[in-house]
């Protein structure tokens, strides 16, 4: 059985086919700048790729490229799923969900929780079921690997009423991504998950490290909403509470601004002012510009000090595990990041981490260190897993 994966943005829509567990995407693809003149739909197939124009295109008709796609590799009844990311599932789910009206409705109702995401992700849902109404489309939470999270990790000490009445608790992102990882890495390690504490750092546009205890999330580093935690791209991470009230006084800004500035023009790019860009920020730090280099000593300590607090979590560490497009292809990172960590028992094995680079994942470490590894993610392979083992137990 074939899974269409799907993930829907705010104006963009990601699609692959795969199975769950052979390597082969014979379709996958991205629109992009839909609801605008410029819309278009960039599609990968059997190693060509093509660009269609869909000007004032929406999800319906991205999705009408999709399925004419599937039409013409001749794989549309082949299609048994839809598996869809969804990024808040809330309190409510902590397990993949075949959306049922019900179960859509409930989506709805943590549209508070990501006013951001949630939105765009229901309204991918609708299209996609009015374009494949004939089989079962499953939503799969970023939220939901976290439900295991104990109650120390996951309150504030802010009034019990806000907890009660409102939802206000750490939830934790990125879930699939760090569930795969940490799969991959007993599987690279040869040990058997359920007895493997490990620290998993997603570290992409966004970013969140997670303390995983025996296969299930103990703690992450990112809570109510994904703006908690490390320096992400454009994203502040932790700052002091106290901030939002100061800076709406001092600057001038109301609270949606302060919100904005603090998810859009924060992170990499406003400590830098330059870019959000990782490896645009090495490249320029070693041409000798200072905020370039501000910028990535400052994500770097942030996330040095985030994994050592993660050890907390765990009480025993057996491995880092890096992934994620920096995590994945920045060793200089890597490097910076595990000598600060030595006293945790880190020592890089610096061949071994200018090795692990596009695409090839591996432990990073010398033999008698704490082992590091670097694991590519995989979040549609693990959507697409999810969704079928659904679909199998269900059906
Ligand atoms: P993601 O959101 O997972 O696609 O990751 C995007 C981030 O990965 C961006 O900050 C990129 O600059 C960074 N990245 C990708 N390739 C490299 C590389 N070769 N070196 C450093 N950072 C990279």
């Amino acid at each position: 059985m074939w899974t269409l994966v799907v993930n829907c943005g705010s104006s963009s829509l990601k699609f692959a086919l795969l199975r769950p567990d052979t390597p082969d995407v014979p379709l996958a693809g991205l629109a992009e700048r839909l609801g605008t003149d410029a819309a278009s739909v960039r599609v990968d197939r059997a190693g060509e790729r093509v660009t269609v124009p869909l000007p004032g295109g929406g999800y319906p008709e991205a999705f009408g490229v999709v399925l004419a796609e599937l039409g013409a590799l001749d794989l549309r009844e082949q299609v048994g799923a839809v598996g869809h990311r969804v990024v808040h599932g809330g309190d409510l789910f902590s397990a993949p969900a075949l959306l049922t009206p019900e179960v859509l409705d409930a989506v709805r109702a943590c549209v508070p929780l990501a006013p951001l995401h949630n939105p765009a992700n229901i309204a991918g849902i609708e299209a996609a079921q009015a374009a494949f109404g004939d089989v079962p489309h499953v939503a799969v939470f970023d939220t939901a690997f976290h439900q295991t999270m104990p109650e120390v990790a996951y309150r504030y000490a802010v009034p019990e009423s806000w907890y009660r009445q409102h939802g206000v608790r750490r939830y934790g992102f990125h879930g699939t991504s760090h569930a795969y990882v940490a799969g991959e890495a007993a599987r690279m390690l040869d040990r058997p998950l359920e007895d493997l504490n490990l620290v998993t750092a997603h570290l992409g546009n966004g970013a969140s490290v997670c303390a995983v205890a025996g296969g299930r999330s103990a703690d992450s580093s990112m809570g109510l909403t994904p703006l908690e935690g490390l320096v992400m791209g454009t994203r502040s991470g932790d700052v002091d509470p106290g901030l939002h009230d100061f800076i709406a006084r001092e600057a001038g800004l109301s609270l949606t601004q302060v919100t904005a500035a603090l998810n859009k023009e924060s992170g990499l790019l406003g400590l830098s002012g330059l870019s959000n860009d990782m490896r645009e920020l090495e490249e320029a730090a070693g041409r000798g510009h200072a905020g370039a280099r501000l910028a990535v000593e400052v994500f770097v300590y942030r996330l040095a000090k985030t994994v050592a607090g993660m050890a907390v979590a765990l009480g025993r560490l057996d491995g880092l595990v890096f992934t994620g497009g920096i995590g994945e292809n920045s060793a200089a990172v890597r490097s910076a990041t595990l000598e600060r960590l030595g006293l945790l028992g880190f020592h890089l094995d610096a061949e071994a981490n200018a090795r692990a680079v596009r695409g090839q994942g591996g432990v990073i470490t010398t033999p008698e260190s704490l082992p590091a590894l670097v694991v590519n993610t995989n979040e549609e392979r693990m959507i697409a897993r999810e969704t079928a083992q659904l679909v199998a137990r269900g059906l």
